[in-house]
């Protein structure tokens, strides 16, 4: 499994995009970065895109993906929850703002909307797909994704603190998690529904109590402004957890 990272923080800049992977080239999840990372082929090999939950810095990307894929006369697959089908077509593809492509071409619409089922496995592309309810303040999943060799990854999306129960249902090789905030702003985070790394510590001190291991952590969602105080607050917890914790970036390549 090849996992590249297109959008790694949760502000957008020339050197930053929201959230955002790629699967094998093939399986997007978040549209925070799609069309601004990816070339027009690059686009067009893409076969599905699973959405966490509705906030707009995950979602961003979804109209713009689907103008591109509709001059193509491609059609484009979007897993997500029924609270983000609500979302997307009661706002961003309500057909005010632009096409409406789940609708347009009326004969075969663009984008091809599956709504998936917390804690119900679904085979998307080859690929076992499960999505994790994880506690945020809009619904949200994580999404666990396992390739037809076997290699499992599980990312959360957007959470708060809470993960307790998520983690019983996944089993990782790798972990990727969000950590938007430095310590210093604990209250901030745990009122968003958020972590920073004094609060990935517990979540993953309880992950390791729960499963009996820890996987290779890859941190995602930082704020850009307060990286540097992030990744400091990183390390430390990466050494008292004994265990290795990286700082994703966007073009970051992870090979499973
Ligand atoms: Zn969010
Ligand atoms: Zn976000």
């Amino acid at each position: 499994m090849n996992i590249q990272i297109l959008g790694a923080h949760n502000c957008e800049s020339q050197d930053s995009r929201f959230a955002c992977l790629l699967i094998d080239d093939i399986l997007a999840i978040d549209a925070g970065g799609l069309t601004s990372s990816l070339s027009f082929p690059a686009q067009l090999k893409l076969k599905a895109i699973l959405l966490t939950h509705q906030h707009y810095d995950h979602i961003k990307d979804v109209p713009t993906i689907a103008m591109n894929f509709y001059l193509s006369s491609a059609t484009i697959d979007i897993y997500s929850t029924s609270p983000v089908y609500d979302a997307l077509t009661t706002y961003l593809l309500d057909g005010k703002l632009y096409p409406n492509f789940l609708e347009r071409p009326p004969e075969n619409p663009t984008i091809k909307f599956t709504t998936v089922e917390p804690n119900m496995a679904t085979r998307i592309e080859g690929y076992s797909v499960l999505p994790v309810p994880v506690s945020h303040s809009a619904p949200s999943v994580g999404y666990q994704i396992t390739s037809p060799d076997g290699k499992t990854t599980f990312y959360t999306g957007d959470t708060g603190t809470g993960l307790n129960e998520s983690w019983e249902y996944v089993s990782p090789q790798l972990l990727i998690i969000e950590v938007t905030l430095p310590d210093r702003f604990e209250e901030w985070a745990l009122e968003a529904r958020h972590l920073t790394p004094s609060l990935l510590k517990q979540e993953l001190t309880i992950f390791q109590k729960t499963k009996g291991y820890l996987p290779p952590v890859v941190t995602v969602h930082m704020n850009p402004s307060l990286e540097k105080e992030i990744k400091a607050e990183i390390a430390t917890v990466a050494e008292a957890l004994n265990t290795e914790i990286t700082l994703g970036f966007e073009g970051m390549q992870i090979h499973l």
